[in-house]
Order: C-alpha cells, then structure tokens, then sequence
C-alpha cells in the first residue's frame, strides 16, 4: 500500500538505500565486537531490526509512513518504516511505535538509524521537500489504544541527518547511513511512547532501538555488586554496597562500595572483603586452607604450614594444634612453634649464713624452646622428725623475689635457726601452667644456723643528766646465740641531717656521754652475737636536763627509794639462793624429747656394710680432692680436702683414710664410725659426708672443722676468749649432746678432745664409735673392771660397774665445761687416775677454774653429782646456759673467785660469796651498781653489813656451789 503512495522515481532509490543499510548494519557489527562492553551494559526495551514480523506501528495518516520489509547484509529480513511525501506541501505523517514498558529504568536512551534524502537532488520538490524530522514520546501507564493525539505528545528533538544522499551517491556506494541518539528522562509513568513526525522529508528509519543502562553484577575486591541500574542524571552516580564472598568478611572500617555511572560503568571503588580465617583468596572467592597449613587472621593473605611441633588434620583451620606434650601459651600467636616446659635448672648450689641461705643454679639444659624462662622457689620447714615438710609461710624474705627471677640466684632470708629447710627450683616458662607432665625442679635440703638475736626490750632511762643520760634495757627474748655486745645508736631528735652516734656496751646498761644540755636525743638499741647484729629496738626520745639546774635531785636520796632498793638486792640474793635448790629439783623432772629419731647400733647388722650404706652415702672418689695430711687417727691418717657433689658447692671435708693392710676387722670397725655419724643430723654434731668403700684408700669424708680439736684450739688461745664465748661453746656441746642423747646414743668418751670447732667457734661433737672409741683414745686406761677407760672424764659408775648411760655422759660434759673454762687444762692436773677415782670417791670434786662464773662451776658440781639420777639432763643444761647466756650479768665473775688453787682438790664448803671486795663488786653482778650511793647514804658500806642476815649467808654458800659430797 505504501509504495502506491511513492513516486515511482523514488521508489528504487529507497530500495537500494536499504541494500545501503545492510552494508551499515555489517559494518556496525563490527563494531558492536568492539563495543561489547558498552553493549554489554545496556538493557534493549525495543529493537526493531531484531523483530522479523511486522512492527505495526501506527502511522497516520495512512498514507504517511509505511513499513517495508529488507534484508541486512545476511540476508535476515528486517523491517523498515518510510516516507517520502515531498511532492505536497504541509504534511504532518506520524509513525508511533508500540508501547514501552520501561522496567527500572529512569533515562532512557533512542538511538535511531535512517537515511534521508537529499531535497537538491529531488526535482520540483523545492519549497515542500524537508530534510529534518521530529521525535516526540508519550509518557502513561499502561497502553492507550491506537489514536493518535499530537497534543499528548512531548517534542524531544528535531532530527536531521549528518548525511543525506543524492542518486549519484548510490553509485559510490557511500555509507549515507545516519545515527542519533537522544535520551530521554527521567521517567516517571511505567511505560511510554515514542513518535516521529515526518513534515515532508524523504527518510527510511531503518531501525530504532531504546534502551537504558544498567551496571552489571560484578565480583570486585571480594565484594559482589548486584545489577544496578543508572541514575536518572547524565552525572549522578549511583552508590552501591557490595556484599562478601562466602568464606570473606568485611575488611574493619572499610567496607565495599562501588559507584554505578550513568554511562553503566562501576567506579570508584571503595573498600574491599578479604578472606576470612582459614581461607585463601583464590580469582574472586575464598578458597579453605588445605591440611597442615593455618591461617590465623583474616589479615594475612596466605595460609602458612603449620608451625613446628603442631598439625591439623582439617581443611579450612586458623590454627594447627600442639603435638602431646606440647603447649602454646595464650600470649603465643599461631604462627610460633608449639612448646613445652623447661627442663630442671642444673648445678644448685647453696650457701647458708646463719639464717639465710644463698641458691644459685645453671639455666635448664632444655628451655622447652621458648626464650622466657624464669624461676620460682618452694621453700619448705622440714621437722627431724618424723620428717615432714610444710610451705615456709610469709615469714621467709626472697631476694630478689619468690617467682619470676630472670636471674639464676636467689636469697631466703629470715629462715629459723637450726632448722632443716628444702628449696625447690624450678624453671618456668610461657607453658609451665598448662602442662599436667610431672614437675621439673632442682632441689636442696639445708640445715639453717643461727639466728641474729631478737630486739631488746624494755628500756629505761635510769639517769638523765644535762650532758649524759644512763639507759638499760632487757636481753632480747631469743638471743639466738651469745650476746657478746649491745649497740646504742642515738640522735639528736631536731638535727636535719641526722647524724648518729654510737656507743657500745657488753652488758645490759649504758651511759651516753658529751650530750648537750636541753635537747632531745633519740636512742635505738641492739644486740649483736656471733650470727651479727639483731634489729633495733623501737625508738625512745629522752631531753637531756636543762643546764641551769644545780640543784640535787631529791628523790636520789629518798629514803624509801634506798629501802625499796635494799629489798630487790635482798629478792635477788634470795632467788640466788633458791636457784641451786630448784635447779636441783627440775634435774630430777627432766622428760626426754618426744618423737626423736633412733639411734640404731651398728653393730646390730649381720652385714656391717648394710649399716653403712643404708646410713652413709657412697660417695665418688672423684669428687674429693685430696690437700694435706691434718692428723692421725688409729686406722690411717686424716687429711683436708674439698669434696665438690654435682649440684652443690664445693666444700672443704676432713678425710679419714683407712691404711693400707688393713684386716677385715679393721675396715669394719673404720666404717663403723660412719654408720654411727651417718645417723646423726645436728648443728652440733659432725656432719658425715659420706664414705668411699668401693674404691682405696677406704674413706669416711666428714665436714671440715677448721680449728681441730677443742682442747688443744682453747690452749693455743688461753685467755683470749669472754665469758659469753666460753658458754657459747659450751652450750653447743650441750646441744648436740642433748640431740644424741634424746636419740639415745651413749657417746662414753665426751671430752674436748673429742669436740670439734670450726671457723665459726661452732663446737662440734665427734669421734664416734663403739668399743674402739675408747681403745683408740689415750687417755683410757685399763681399770679393774675391765676394759679402758678415760678415768678423769668418766662417771664413777661406768669405771665401777661399766653403766656407760647419758647421766654418764652427762658427768664427762662436766669435766668439758671445766676443761673449757680452764682453757684445756688437764682435769685434776698430774693427779694419778687411782687418786682420781679415789678422790672422787671421797666426794672432793674439781674446784672452780680461774675467773669461772660461780653459776658454771655450780652447774659442774650438779654434773658431777654421786646420785647419777640427780645429774642435770642435757635439755636442763641447754636451758640454763640459755639462761645465761640471756642474762650475762649472772655470768659476771667475781673478781678473785676461782683462782686456780694450789691444793689440787678444793674444799667446797668454804662459801666464796665473801669473796667481794666491796658492795660496789656486788652490786655491779647483780645490776645494780647505780644505787652504790645510795646504799653508802643508808648506811650499807660494808658487805658484812649487806650480807649480815642468815638467809643471805645460805644464799652465798649455794651460790658458790658443792661441797664435799
Ligand atoms: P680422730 O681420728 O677423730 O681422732 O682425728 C684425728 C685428728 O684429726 C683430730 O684430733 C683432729 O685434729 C683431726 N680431725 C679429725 N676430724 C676432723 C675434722 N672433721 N676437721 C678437722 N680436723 C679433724
């Protein structure tokens, strides 16, 4: 119908135009291979060269617009609108295609190819041919049926063509082909319209084509982007959010975005996901890690093997786990190798002074492959018995600290004296907690020495005066040993810098001299014994006397004060007298140590080599080094030497050797001593280190006691010593008799021959044995019981009937504080033994030694008591020299006292109380030598008249002790 309406001259030209069209349309899909991206971005809502049927658009009037129908270059038919009513002027040809439903899209894009004609090239057409035509659109909701009303329709553009063709084009096959594109928007009605209105041009519209843009669902960053339409503006760009991969996460602040242009192109990225935990990025996904390989973080982009000492046996794993045995500590990231506690620290050593005890040790031979390994002290109180052990409790001080020592040492501070401690080393690191295997340590087990004395107490100021003040005080409640001096540190209170002053004193009592009048002093005091200085007392504040006052002080001379003082002098005279009469008693109430250990006679053992390893530790003959021959005992010589134990440090030893030849007999009677030392356990007594019997010579290797025997030590250094010092020894004597005697061990031959002394002035007892002791010792002799016997040391009922008994012992530990006090006298001088058990015998005992508090040589007498059953027992005489020892003014020896007599024997009954010269010599033993004034003011000048009651006459002859027994 429509080519009835053509001119027949232009028909063919349109024809051919359409031939033209085809080698375009190839051409263009050139370029759409090109432009595949662009493409690719578009949505197509109505393309009419890919619609084979017929369009049926609606072209109006009829004759306008027609629809023809072509083939492109492969021949696939298309279909085609034209018009060419240039001929009659005022045309108005409308063509509308079908309703566009425009989905999301908000700008839409008309992309048009046609040709036109060229009017010049168009004869008598002048004034009614056009070149241009109109696209109009028509915005609804739905389709409005086939009429067409103009006045509905909104004008997008006027469209002329780039190019129009003439007939002699088409010779040259030149491409005529136009292309525009408009856009249209935004939108707002769910579909639309698109119109074209022909005023009179000659035009073939080849194909129309509407489309929108949209980005495309695109995998970015591990994010995906979902198909995002454009924005509605030329510029807008449309924000989108992107959403992981399975397998990744967000990255921490920085969540994916993506921005859609309008051209349908994402930019802008922003943000990124990222794999998580236990998988790898592979292309755009998450991939898990494979087996034996981790990924700890979401951060690190590659899964890594399992680090040493750990596996996983799964896919996917952000960590491997530890081998059996091995730990990572919280603190550890999985990156690092699994490890495991450290081995035990190597080489303890320990060192003890006094109350501390030094631990050094070497790091462990294993650090369980960490590099922060510390250690951490047990310290556990172990009883003699029976052998138990409790944590130390918060009274032990550790230096630097208890746990976490970075250092390889360590100090216990505060631990008791004489008591058995065991301190366990372990080292530690980052997984010691988390292992259950069995704990490593190194461990020691340590006997304390003594304690620094306790505070004094009770101190008073006795005299203040404008330029001195008198100060006593009352012995620390545990001297822990012999006080042999007290320090008074003091102050002036005002003094910015304070700077002190000290003063010393041996007894109880002091007087601070060159003080200044009126001014406040402050004094603290302490006690000082051979284990160093104990702590000071609290602080006491004294103001010295304004210097102005001259006047006495009355209350000096107050007749009261001097009897009230006559009184306490008379008191102590009475507790004197008392003292021998209780101490008498409480000898008899003596009660032995509950739960101490047995002594076991060696000689009980089928096997005495049984008895010596079961009580003497086998040592290494190449630990002990041997340096020079010290002395000989009966089986061979006795050298020095160090002994160095794996694990402890070295030490100085004393080494009996057994001489070569010797008989089977002789080899057991030598280790017998080591099964007896081997038992004992004691400060006070040598402490066996062990013996060498699998090797020769056969060894008994005992702690070495650097000033030998005691006898022979207290002769080299006669009238060297105080007092204090002497009971000192004496009570350590007494000590470690008390520890054997409560084991039950009857030592038999007790003299200071016998007692070792080391560096310390530590008195040892030693030389243990059985029958050989006394075969081996000089001084025994053969006595008509039979048997030797050390005469001059032994109690009248062991030389008599051989009743060998602690009481016994007890009397040879009398004749060791004798010997002590004489400094190694010869007890009873060059007396024969007969005259000695005859004397003795005859009730006459060894008199006081020279300078020998009375009290001491009391406690000898009670030692040397006929009645063995009325002897002191050892536990008594620790308790009374402790006594002593607390109380040193009772040990202050009245000058002429015990002069060394000239008859050998003394007779006792002569009371040496007389013996002071003067009230002043009395008052100042007993402490109270300041009231010396007062005592000459009341009348009390001479001692006779002090001493002049009967009572106080008793108290002298029991004071100065036995008699004639
Ligand atoms: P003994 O065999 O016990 O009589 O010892 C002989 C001598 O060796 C003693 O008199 C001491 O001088 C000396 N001696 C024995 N044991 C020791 C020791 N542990 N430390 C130092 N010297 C000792």
């Amino acid at each position: 119908m429509a080519s009835r309406s053509l001119s027949p001259s232009l028909t063919p030209c349109l024809w051919i135009t359409v031939s033209v069209v085809c080698v375009c349309l190839q051409l263009l899909c050139g370029h759409v291979a090109c432009g595949d991206a662009q493409n690719a971005r578009e949505v197509i809502l109505l393309d009419s060269k890919a619609q084979q049927t017929d369009l049926e658009w609606i072209s109006y009037p009829p004759n306008g617009w027609e629809e023809i129908s072509g083939l492109d270059e492969n021949y696939t038919p298309i279909r085609t609108y034209q018009v060419c009513q240039v001929m009659e002027p005022n045309q108005n040809n409308w063509l509308r295609t079908n309703w566009i439903e425009k989905g999301d899209a908000q700008r839409i894009f008309v992309e048009l190819k046609f040709t036109l004609r060229d009017c010049n090239s168009l004869p008598g057409v002048v004034g009614t041919c056009k070149e241009t035509f109109n696209l109009y659109y028509q915005e609804t909701d739905s389709e409005v049926g086939r009429s067409l009303r103009e006045n509905q329709y909104v004008k997008i553009d006027t469209i002329a063509a780039d190019e129009s063709f003439t007939q002699g084009d088409l010779g040259e096959r030149k491409m005529k082909l136009n292309t525009e594109e408009r856009i249209i928007g935004p939108l707002s009605r769910r579909g639309f319209y698109l119109a074209f209105q022909d005023v009179g041009a000659c035009i073939a519209l080849v194909s129309v084509k509407v489309y929108y843009k949209k980005c495309w669902s695109i995998i970015e960053n591990l994010a995906t982007f979902p198909d995002t339409v454009t924005g509605s503006e030329f510029s807008s760009l449309v924000e989108v959010e992107g959403v992981c991969v399975s397998d990744a996460e967000e990255e921490a602040d920085n969540s994916p975005k993506m921005h859609c242009s309008a051209q349908g192109e994402w930019l802008v990225p922003i943000g990124k996901c990222i794999c998580k935990a236990g998988f790898h990025q592979k292309g755009d996904s998450c991939e898990p890690c494979g087996r034996g390989f981790y990924k700890s973080s979401s951060q690190d982009l590659q899964c890594s093997r399992c680090p040493a000492h750990s596996f996983n046996d799964l896919e996917g794993s952000w960590r491997c786990d530890c081998e059996d045995g091995y730990y990572r500590a919280f603190s550890d990231p999985p990156s690092v190798a699994c490890t495991r506690p450290p081995s035990a620290p190597q080489n303890l050593v320990y060192n003890i002074n006094q109350t501390s005890v030094s631990l050094e040790w070497n790091p462990p031979a294993d650090t369980g492959g960490r590099n922060d390994v510390t250690y951490r002290v047990i310290c556990r109180r172990c009883t003699w018995e029976p052998e138990e052990c409790v944590p130390c409790g918060p009274n032990v001080g550790f230096s630097p600290a208890q746990s976490g020592l970075v250092d390889t040492f360590v100090t216990m501070m505060d631990l008791l004296a004489h008591a058995n401690y065991t301190f366990e080393v372990e080292a530690v690191n980052g997984v010691s907690d988390l292992s259950r295997t069995q704990r490593l340590f190194a461990a020691v087990s340590i006997a304390t020495g003594q304690a620094a004395p306790s505070q004094v107490s009770q101190v008073i100021k006795e005299k203040v005066q404008q330029r001195s003040i008198q100060l006593s005080w009352q012995e620390p409640q545990q001297p822990n040993g012999v006080i042999t001096e007290y320090e008074i540190k003091y102050y002036e209170k005002d003094q910015k810098d304070r700077v002190y002053s000290t003063v010393r004193s041996k007894s109880t009592s002091a007087t601070v001299n060159n003080l200044k009048p009126s001014t406040a002093y402050v004094f603290q005091i302490r006690a000082f014994t051979e284990a160093g200085y104990g702590t000071y007392c609290p602080r006491l504040e004294i103001t010295t006397k304004e210097e102005a006052t001259g006047r006495m002080a009355a209350d000096e001379q107050n007749p009261v004060i001097i009897i009230a003082v006559v009184a306490v002098a008379g008191t102590i005279i009475l507790v004197f007298m008392v003292f021998g009469f209780i101490i008498g008693r409480r000898y008899a109430l003596a009660v032995k140590f509950p739960g101490t250990k047995t002594y076991i006679d060696p000689e009980t053992y089928e096997d005495p080599n049984r008895a010596v390893h079961q009580f003497a530790k086998e040592l290494d003959a190449s630990c002990i080094k041997i340096e020079r021959v010290i002395g000989a005992g009966e089986f061979g010589e006795v050298c020095s030497g160090r002994l160095k134990l794996p694990g402890k440090r070295e030490v100085s030893v004393a080494i009996k050797t057994l001489k070569v030849g010797y008989t089977e007999k002789q080899r057991r009677d030598f280790l017998c001593e080591a099964s007896i030392m081997g038992q004992f356990d004691h400060p006070n007594v040598v402490h066996l280190e062990g013996v060498v019997t699998r090797g020769k010579p056969v060894m008994i290797v005992i702690e070495y006691m650097e000033n030998g025997s005691l006898d022979s030590f207290l002769r080299k250094h006669d009238g060297q010593f105080t007092v204090i010092q002497l009971v000192g020894m004496l009570r350590g004597i007494a000590a470690g008799m008390r520890y054997l005697s409560d084991m039950g061990y009857v030592h038999r031959d007790l003299a200071a021959r016998n007692i070792l002394v080391n560096s310390n002035l530590v008195c040892k007892v030693s030389d243990f044995g059985l029958s050989r002791v006394i075969d081996d010792d000089p001084e025994a002799v053969y006595t008509t019981t039979g048997g030797k016997i050390p005469v001059r040391w032994t109690a009248p009922e062991a030389i008599q009937f051989r009743k060998f008994t602690s009481a016994s012992d007890v009397w040879s530990y009398g004749i060791v504080m004798w010997e002590v006090m004489s400094y190694g006298e010869r007890p009873y001088w060059d007396m024969s033994n007969q005259d000695v058990i005859k004397a003795i015998e005859e009730g006459y005992r060894l008199p006081a030694p020279m300078d020998c508090p009375p009290g001491l040589h009391q406690l000898m007498l009670d030692c040397w008591q006929k009645d063995r059953a009325e002897r002191p027992k050892f536990d008594q005489i620790v308790g009374i020299l402790d006594k002593m020892i607390r109380n040193p003014n009772t040990l202050k020896t009245p000058v002429g006292t015990c002069t060394r007599p000239i008859s050998p024997l003394l007779d006792q009954s002569t009371p040496d109380f007389t013996t002071f010269r003067s009230v002043g010599e009395w008052l100042e033993a007993i402490k109270m030598e300041r009231y010396r004034d007062n005592f000459t003011a009341a009348g009390y000048g001479s001692l006779e008249s002090v001493t002049k009651t009967p009572d106080q006459r008793r108290a002298t002859v029991v004071t100065a002790g036995a008699t004639k027994m």
